[in-house]
This record gives C-alpha cells, sequence and structure tokens, in this order.
C-alpha cells in the first residue's frame, strides 16, 4: 500500500499518518520524493485498508502495491536506489567494475592484485574467504585469515571489499571485514542467511541462483530488506540451461526486465556466467551495451595455478583490454565507467526506464 500525501501535506501530517499505519500493525517507510510524499505502508495487507488511510488529513489518495515484492518494487519509488560502500558506487550514473581472484589465496596475492586492478580502473575488490565449493575435497577458502588478507588490501588500495558469507552464523564476522557482503547464487534461497544479512549494516550482492526465477530473485532480495537492509545490489550470474558450450546461460535479458520491475541497481557476472575465459569480455561488453549498472569478473595473476575458477579468470593484462573496451561501450549509453577515486557525478540517479513499474509486461 502506498499513502501518496498531498504536495501541501505538513510534516505533523506525514507523521500522523506514519502513526497510523503502525496502529495498523503494518511499517511505515516515508520516502520525500522532489515534489511529494509517500509513505508505503508494508507488511501483510488486508481489505479495508485503503478505506482506513484515504480519510487521513493531507492524504492526496492510496494504491496498492501490485507487486508481491513490495520494497524491491519500482512501484515504491521511481527513483533508482544508489548502493555506496566506500568509494564503490552501484547503481548511478556511471559503471561499476568490481575485480578479483575467485579465492583469496595469500596476502602477497590480493595486496599485488589489488594494486593493480586499481590502477586498471576497479573501485571493488572481490575474493573469496569463504567458498562454495561443489566438492568438499576442493579449497575451501581461508576464512577469517582470507578476510584479513582483503582488509590488508583495503587498507593499500582504499578498494571496497565484496567477500561472501555462507552462514547466517558468520554474518558478523564477514561484517567486520567486508564493505558488501556478497551471498551466492547457492545461497539465494536460504532464508536464515538473508534475514540475517537483512539485519546487517553492510551492503548485500545478492545473486540469482541458478535456477531462479526473475519473481524468485526479487523475492530473495525482499527477504534481506524486509529486516531494514534496503542497501541491495542484484547480480546476474548465469542460469543453468541444455548449452554446454559454456558453464551457464548469462540471462542479459534479465537486466532490462529488473530495471522495469525494481529500483535496485543490478550488475552482471560473466566470469560464472560463462565459465570460460575466452567469453568472459565479449559478455562484458554486452553486459555494459544492455545496460548494467556494473561488472564482477574474476582476474588473477596466474591463472593455470589458481585454487579455484582458473579456467574462467582473466589475466590482469586481459582485464586492462576488457576496462578499455567497456569505456567505449558506456559512452553510447551517455554513461562513464566509474573511477576508483569516488566522484560526485556518481551520485546522480538516472531515471527508471519507460514503463516501470508495469507487473505485467517483463
Ligand atoms: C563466486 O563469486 O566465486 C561464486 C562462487 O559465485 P556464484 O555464487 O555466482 O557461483
Ligand atoms: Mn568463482
Amino acid at each position: 500500500m502506498i499513502v501518496v500525501m498531498k504536495v501541501d501535506a505538513t510534516v505533523a501530517q506525514i507523521d500522523h499518518m506514519a502513526q497510523r499505519i503502525t496502529a495498523l500493525g503494518l511499517t511505515p517507510q516515508v520516502i520525500h520524493g522532489k515534489h511529494q510524499t509517500v509513505i508505503a505502508a508494508l507488511g501483510q495487507e488486508r481489505a479495508g485498508l485503503t478505506e482506513v488511510l484515504e480519510p487521513g488529513d493531507g492524504v492526496e489518495k492510496v494504491l496498492p502495491i501490485m507487486a508481491p515484492y513490495k520494497r524491491a518494487s519500482s512501484e515504491l519509488t521511481r527513483e533508482r536506489t544508489v548502493v555506496k560502500a566506500r568509494g564503490l558506487e552501484v547503481g548511478g550514473a556511471r559503471v561499476t567494475v568490481i575485480a578479483g581472484p575467485c579465492s583469496v589465496e595469500s596476502e602477497e596475492q590480493i595486496v599485488v592484485l589489488a594494486r593493480e586492478l586499481k590502477d586498471l580502473g576497479a573501485t571493488g575488490l572481490r575474493g573469496g574467504a569463504f567458498k562454495p565449493r561443489t566438492s568438499p575435497y576442493s579449497f575451501q577458502g581461508h576464512k577469517e585469515l582470507g578476510l584479513k588478507m582483503l582488509a590488508t588490501a583495503r587498507g593499500e588500495t582504499g578498494l571496497a571489499i565484496v567477500t561472501e558469507v555462507m552462514a547466517p552464523e558468520h554474518v558478523p564476522m564477514v561484517s567486520e571485514y567486508a564493505d558488501v557482503l556478497q551471498i551466492g547464487a547457492r545461497n539465494m534461497q536460504n532464508f536464515s542467511l538473508l534475514k540475517r544479512a537483512g539485519r546487517a549494516r553492510k551492503p548485500v550482492l545478492l545473486k540469482r541462483g541458478m535456477s531462479a526465477t526473475l519473481e524468485e530473485f526479487l523475492m530473495a532480495a525482499e527477504y534481506i530488506m524486509s529486516e531494514g537492509n534496503y542497501d541491495v545490489i542484484l547480480c546476474e550470474r548465469g542460469v543453468r540451461t541444455f548449452a554446454d558450450h559454456t558453464r551457464n546461460t548469462l540471462d542479459l535479458s534479465v537486466v532490462p526486465a529488473v530495471q522495469r520491475l525494481s529500483h535496485l541497481p543490478i550488475i552482471v557476472d560473466p566470469s560464472h556466467g560463462t565459465g570460460k575465459r575466452n567469453k568472459v569480455t565479449p559478455l562484458s561488453r554486452a553486459a555494459v551495451a544492455v545496460g548494467a549498472d556494473g561488472l564482477i569478473v574474476e582476474v588473477h595473476p596466474d591463472p593455470d595455478r589458481a585454487l579455484s575458477d582458473g579456467q574462467q579468470s582473466l589475466f590482469p593484462e586481459q582485464f586492462e583490454a576488457l576496462m578499455a573496451e567497456v569505456r567505449e561501450i558506456a559512452k553510447v549509453l551517455k554513461r562513464t565507467i566509474a573511477d576508483p577515486v569516488a566522484d560526485p557525478e556518481a551520485r546522480r540517479p538516472i531515471p527508471v526506464p519507460e514503463g516501470a513499474g508495469s507487473v505485467t509486461a517483463r
């Protein structure tokens, strides 16, 4: 339910309506727009609420939120969300590139690589300390030691750290070191993890499950947001299909689909999305062209010796070439690639694409 306040509604009227919404057992979220204030009344909707809320002082009208994901829906706000973590900004006018190895392997590896990636234009450093591996015998990550190595790399470069958290009980520990908590594809519907991350004070990078529909993906984001954390970055990382020329099929069409239905930023992972080094750069170009807010790319100084995902990791010089190409592609869309140094321009919100809010036309 969205309570649209009149243009000249007073602060007292807005506060009063927020209190009435609370008294009805719903959670009010006041959104101050450029011209008008709206109050989202979130929670279990029931018949008769419109009739109760509409006569309130200062109320212009009451509208239902049609989508099942209320907080993630573009019906909630027409402004696109920009998620910020240190110099990393996702969802603004600039396209953000997060890069790094699949796993954090040693302090030297991550520090030397982080410096290089920053010089090449990455604004975020990725690297797994907790690794979700298909085999229990494969390298599982250096865990807290790996988090400390990431923190050292951040200390050296200032790059924001993006790293995975696999278990609800690890959220406090990973939050101590990370700037962005990654929830992996295999955990997209781990509801206890989503809820715990929703209570963390760090932005969440939510990867799409390998068989998740768009609605399931947005409902997973809703779980995080329903606990109060609105800083959610969506990430398309490929879904499982019959295709066997790639590890996954990168569903780039989900980018404009998300942008119609949600105000949340969406980035693309062409590394897991293809699983093949030679396809990472072409799909990165395509992701920027389709309008993604950013990329998350695996880069390794010596991919053949990587402890995980070497076959899809770029050599640093390939990453350099990728950056040069996506810079050119971004220009066509009147966007630029974010600079490692935070830029006020990056905070400029970009408008919701036409037709946003339509829950039928995907
Ligand atoms: C990763 O980012 O290394 C990873 C395991 O990703 P995903 O959850 O998308 O497979
Ligand atoms: Mn990986």
